[in-house]
């Protein structure tokens, strides 16, 4: 089988070590716009269960990534210059760049055909192949080549963010709240190797705004941001990595397929960072479309069977993501006063976790939750 793979990000390249390792005759080309070593964004999170999945997909990778991760069971919530702990929540972090470096080398050792610095301009002169795979991410060319099939549909979220990293060590996963002169601010963040925190800021339009974020540039974006989370960051400065402010994009598709062009990971479906599952998701795309091509059906059969498994997973992590997402561009109305209200709120925000797996978790925090709940009600 010949295989046309345009983007080498974590649905591609994965996409490429299953289907090489399965069956070594398959050709299998990946095209990837950057040289090798580069990549945008600092750290990604995974949870517990998502390695667990990786480990009977391809046991090599799986092992390679262990060896990486920076590993860590709170939540910690700093709020308002005081800070709660939600423990029992084993998540792992790992460079963007070493998820990337590990699966190129696995697709150099199985012999996938690696094409780097080579930006895909026409889709359709790759069309001859029996399958072209759109993993060419949230801007997917393929995709747009082909909308009048796919009918994308494209959300544009309120908030303003941005990547970026710093030498800060957090402790655990850090979703951290600040009330600032401009308006409320939140920061996702977590150590994802030996010096280096991921550090996401977030803030409505309004407080972007107010803060003179809309027109800074980015050494003035990094200083301003560090004031607001100097007690955050003890004092350390943020880095950059091309990083700019956006907005997020929540992308899906009423197709997935076009007779032999599919689109995966982010090109296909994109949920909030603040639930952490994009990588997952792209590379669980990778897993099920791999399996189903080797039963050997036609690739009409496959495709469609890949959209009918794979979208009711998608969509019901979308949905949670949504959630998520609107519950940040309103912590602004969520902000009381008790920590432990505001942290019980925050963990529970996306419907994915309730009070029984907190008690089950952490029954200290439902019991200060519990006491700070009755307090505020007499
Ligand atoms: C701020 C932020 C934080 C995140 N945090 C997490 C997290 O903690 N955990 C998590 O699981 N996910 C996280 N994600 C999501 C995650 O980064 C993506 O979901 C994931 O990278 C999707 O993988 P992909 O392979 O589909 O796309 P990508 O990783 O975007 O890869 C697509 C590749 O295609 C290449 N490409 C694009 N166009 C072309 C072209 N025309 N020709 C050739 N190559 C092309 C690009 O260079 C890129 O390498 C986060 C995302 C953001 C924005």
């Amino acid at each position: 089988m010949k295989v046309n793979i345009i983007g080498g990000g974590p649905a591609g390249l994965y996409l490429a070590i299953l289907m090489k390792a399965e069956n070594a005759s398959h050709e299998i080309h990946v095209y990837e716009k950057t040289p090798a070593d580069v990549t945008w964004g600092w750290g990604v999170v995974f949870s517990s269960k998502t390695l667990d999945y990786l480990s009977s997909s391809d046991a090599v990778v799986h092992e390679r990534l262990q060896g990486q991760l920076n590993k860590w069971t709170d939540v910690v919530l700093p709020y308002q210059g005081q800070e709660v702990r939600v423990c029992g929540n084993p998540f792992s972090a790992i460079a963007r760049i070493d998820i990337l470096k590990t699966l190129q080398v696995r697709c150099a050792e199985l012999g996938v055909e690696m094409h780097f610095d080579h930006q895909v301009d026409d889709v359709k002169s790759l069309r001859d192949c029996d399958l072209l795979v759109g993993a060419d991410g949230i801007s997917s060319l393929v995709r747009e080549t082909y909308k009048e099939h796919f009918e994308p549909e494209i959300r544009v979220g309120k908030n303003k963010f941005i990547w970026l990293g710093t030498r800060h060590l957090f402790t655990g996963l850090t979703m951290g709240f600040t009330e600032s002169e401009y308006g409320p601010f939140a920061c996702h963040a977590y150590r994802f190797n030996a010096d280096t925190s991921t550090f996401i800021a977030e803030c409505t339009e309004e407080t972007w705004k107010k803060a003179g974020l809309d027109t800074a540039t980015e050494e003035e974006s990094l200083a301003i941001l560090g004031k607001v989370f100097a007690r955050e960051l003890d004092g350390k400065p943020l880095l950059s990595n091309r990083s700019a402010w956006i907005n997020f994009r929540q992308v899906k598709n009423a197709h997935w397929h076009h007779e032999n062009v599919v689109l995966l990971g982010d090109a296909l479906h994109t949920a909030h960072f603040s639930i952490g599952s994009g990588t997952k998701l792209a590379m669980e795309d990778s897993i099920v479309l791999a399996r189903l091509l080797a039963e050997g059906k036609s690739i009409q059969e496959t495709l469609a069977s890949f959209e009918k498994e794979r979208r009711p997973a998608v969509e019901k992590i979308q949905r949670a993501a949504e959630t998520s997402r609107i519950w940040f561009e309103h912590m602004g109305e969520k902000m009381g006063p008790d920590p432990h209200l505001f942290a019980y709120d925050c963990m529970t925000r996306s419907g994915r976790v309730d009070m029984d797996l907190l008690r089950e978790q952490d029954p200290a925090f439902v019991e200060a939750y519990e006491r700070a709940r009755a307090a505020a009600d007499s």
